[in-house]
């Protein structure tokens, strides 16, 4: 399941050089997560980072992205691979 950024974002980039997929960037008006770039950190850290340092908690998961265990890894997997 990737996650999501809702509404309650402050914007105060906190969040975006945490991400170890690059998947946070400014989008119109707040920042936004790419799903097809969001692990849930899996193969990167045991917790979600973005989540960790958000000061707002406004970066839930995204029930519209349901991924197992494999294939948050097999996600992982690709991203790494595709960075060599
Ligand atoms: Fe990036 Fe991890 Fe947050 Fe997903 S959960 S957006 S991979 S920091
Ligand atoms: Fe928005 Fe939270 Fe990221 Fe700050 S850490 S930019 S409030 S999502």
């Amino acid at each position: 399941m990737a996650l999501l950024i809702t509404d309650d974002c402050i914007n105060c980039d906190v969040c975006e050089p945490e991400c170890p997929n690059e998947a946070i960037s400014m989008g119109l008006e707040y920042y936004q997560i790419d799903p097809n770039k969001c692990t849930e950190c899996v193969g990167h850290f045991d917790e979600p980072q973005c989540q960790q340092v958000c000061p707002v908690a406004c970066i839930p998961f995204d029930p519209a992205w349901r991924e197992t265990p494999e294939q948050l890894l097999a996600k992982y997997t690709i991203l790494t691979a595709a960075k060599v």
